[in-house]
């Protein structure tokens, strides 16, 4: 058992095998990169960390998040 939890930004709960929206992807981190088209030296980054179908369904809908390619990268590694 992995003694370090996580907290979905999305929905606010713990993010582990017990959680029904956890899914085997998980836990997933999201890296926000401000001033993205600017040079390195003036951007910054803030990580935060969700479930993948929290992620998922906060997003437009006709953006693809491919959980299942995710999942079965994992797999072969
Ligand atoms: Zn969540």
């Amino acid at each position: 058992m992995n003694a370090l939890t996580y907290q979905c930004c999305f929905c606010g709960e713990g993010i582990g095998d017990s959680s029904e929206k956890s899914n085997k992807v998980d836990p997933c981190s999201i890296i926000l990169i401000a001033n993205w088209t600017k040079h390195e030296s003036v951007q910054a980054e803030q990580q935060f960390f969700a479930h993948v179908n929290c992620f998922k369904d906060t997003l437009w809908k006709n953006v693809p998040v491919e959980v299942g390619e995710l999942a079965l990268e994992l797999e072969q590694k």
